[in-house]
């Protein structure tokens, strides 16, 4: 099918978008936890509107949402609204001030070096899609200083560069449509008041992801294990086979804890346990921990091995009261979305329609479509291009967004083929 261009293309889009200051900010008294978000979330409801989404509006919370209605000749009540939503803010990591977004075009190969800062280098040996899928392509970075902010003006580019194109093409048919943009996702809070009831999508994707072609619908299952070691205190002075020293007592746990899962000793499929807090004195003490397996069976066995080393570590020190428990803090989107498996089936078949072959990959933490999918709106992840997210050497091909505005145009229409018949 050929299509009438957008009014605006992506890339244009995308760096108007990406010179707006939106770095949310850790813990944060407001929400958003910075108001300068509102200048990139009040400006997308003002375009919303003026590309005819005419219900676009900005909540008290600053989301930013709108319905294009379905234009099927049956109405479309015979296919679910599909949702598609982006992250508005930047990462605290990195400045989002003052971005200056350079184009290097027609990249051929070799490494990038930033203009503004040639210390900061962009290297094929740590990002090799560069040289096997993105030679030909024109590649945007920031010039060295500020972090881009692909993650994820990317993804709100490419969605608002859809609702463009389906705008400039009346002919495409579709089902209801939803357009998301939400604040905060950075600082673990961009679901916090999103209420998914009043969205009224019944799926949803969110345009977060990595590298042309990826779907991500996988996130670990999370516990949290938190060990209490209570010791006896006396006069250190007077001490001899009276004193338990809770520190000591820990660090007989600590030692204990296998070293071939850890965060920094693991990849991909593996999970961890990782220690990350820890409040106390000599008398009593309590450590975190996090425990994470995308399966079940591997999270109760990191369970038992902690419970193991609890039992272990109590017969070394008899008079310590040593205890542990955990908590549940968000499972594997995957149980859920794999019940429904045109969510992903009809995900993939548009990624093909682009001449790109889809594929999973893995989450290895929570997102925002995580606690969407728990909330009761499935949302798996998809491809939005860039790659080094959180850091200067941020980058994105302009061909890879434009597969995505593709990808989104090419899924409203096979929502429409596979659901009406
Ligand atoms: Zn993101």
């Amino acid at each position: 099918m050929s299509l009438n261009p957008p009014k605006e293309t992506v890339l244009d889009r995308f760096l108007r978008y990406v010179k707006i200051d939106t770095q949310s900010q850790e813990d944060s008294e407001s929400y958003p936890s910075t108001a300068k978000q509102l200048d990139l979330l009040r400006l997308l409801a003002e375009e919303l509107k003026d590309l005819g989404v005419d219900d676009a509006a900005i909540d008290e919370h600053g989301y930013v949402t709108g319905t294009i209605p379905a234009n099927l000749p049956d109405g479309g009540a015979a296919v679910p609204a599909i949702g598609f939503i982006a992250h508005a803010d930047t990462s605290p990591a990195v400045s989002g001030a003052g971005v200056k977004p350079v184009v290097h075009e027609n990249y051929q190969g070799g490494d990038i070096v930033l203009p503004g800062d040639p210390s900061q280098i962009i290297r094929t040996a740590e990002y090799p899609n560069l040289e096997k899928r993105y030679i030909g392509m024109d590649i945007v970075t920031s010039d060295g200083t500020t972090l881009l902010g692909a993650d994820d003006k990317a993804g709100v580019a490419e969605i608002m560069t859809a609702v463009d194109v389906l705008a400039q093409n009346p002919n495409v048919k579709h089902g209801t449509i939803k357009i998301g943009f939400t604040p905060d996702e950075e600082v673990g809070q961009g679901t916090k008041f999103f209420d998914v009831k009043k969205f009224g999508a019944k799926y949803a994707y969110t345009l977060d992801g990595g590298p042309l072609g990826e779907i991500e619908f996988e996130t670990f299952n999370a516990f949290l294990a938190v060990l209490k070691i209570e010791g006896i205190g006396v006069h250190p002075g007077y001490a001899k086979n009276k004193l338990v020293n809770a520190i000591r007592v820990l660090a007989d746990f600590i030692t204990r804890l296998p070293g071939d899962m850890t965060p920094e000793t693991t990849e991909g499929r593996q999970g961890y346990i990782h220690p990350y807090d820890l409040d106390g004195q000599a008398e009593h003490l309590t450590v975190k921990m996090l425990i994470r397996d995308f399966d079940m069976d591997g999270v109760k066995a990191k369970q038992q091995t902690l419970a193991g080393i609890v039992e272990n570590v109590q017969t070394l020190h008899p008079k310590a009261k040593i205890k542990i428990e955990f908590d549940e803090q968000y499972l594997n989107m995957r149980y859920l979305i794999e019940k429904e498996p045109l969510v992903l089936e009809n995900a993939k078949e548009a990624i093909r329609r682009t001449g790109t072959d889809p594929h999973f990959t893995l989450i290895r933490g929570g997102t925002d479509g995580a606690k969407l999918t728990y909330d009761g709106l499935l949302t798996p992840n998809l491809f939005a291009g860039g790659e080094a997210f959180h850091s200067k050497i941020e980058w994105v091909p302009v061909q890879v967004m434009e597969k995505a505005v593709e990808t989104i145009v090419n899924l409203v229409v096979v929502w429409a083929e596979n659901s009406s018949a």
